[in-house]
């Protein structure tokens, strides 16, 4: 297995088990549910936007299988101080790193999230480490609801 296979597996396996923000946000300003019915992944996304449209504080609850977890967890990780212009334009990064429309040559504002370009070998797990990101979009735009179909 090569240092990358390593890290990737290191990184979803550890944030499966303990994601961050996991937690209902009682104060949140925004909110959506996101669905991905091929997989059964299913979260509750929850954000606060305080005056300047900035994500104060963000958290996620739910299930899904470990890449969308481990996404989900990465995913408020990254974003959490973000302006809600910031967030989606990393949404639109991270779309298109795993869909191969993105690498490291190029600039982006993805930092460790990078880590997660290993799932474009795996097709069918795209929507999987995406669905967050859905879900935070339709968050920011007042979409309660999200499905990655
Ligand atoms: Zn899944």
């Amino acid at each position: 297995m090569s240092d990358y296979n390593e890290l990737y597996q290191q990184i979803i396996l550890e944030h499966n088990k303990k994601p961050r923000n996991f937690k209902v946000l009682e104060s949140a300003n925004a909110y959506s549910l996101g669905k991905n019915p091929l997989c059964g992944d299913q979260f509750a996304l929850y954000a606060k936007l305080d005056e300047h449209d900035q994500i104060e504080d963000i958290g996620f609850q739910g299930d899904g299988c470990a890449i969308s977890k481990a996404s989900a967890s990465l995913m408020t990780n990254a974003v959490k101080g973000k302006s809600r212009k910031e967030a989606l334009e990393m949404m639109d990064e991270f779309q298109k790193l795993l869909t191969g429309q993105l690498d490291d040559s190029q600039p982006h504002h993805l930092g460790r999230l990078t880590i997660l370009s290993g799932v474009r070998e795996y097709p069918v797990r795209v929507k999987c480490a995406t669905l967050a990101w859905h879900t935070l979009a339709a968050a920011l735009k007042g979409q309660e609801e999200a499905s990655t179909e």
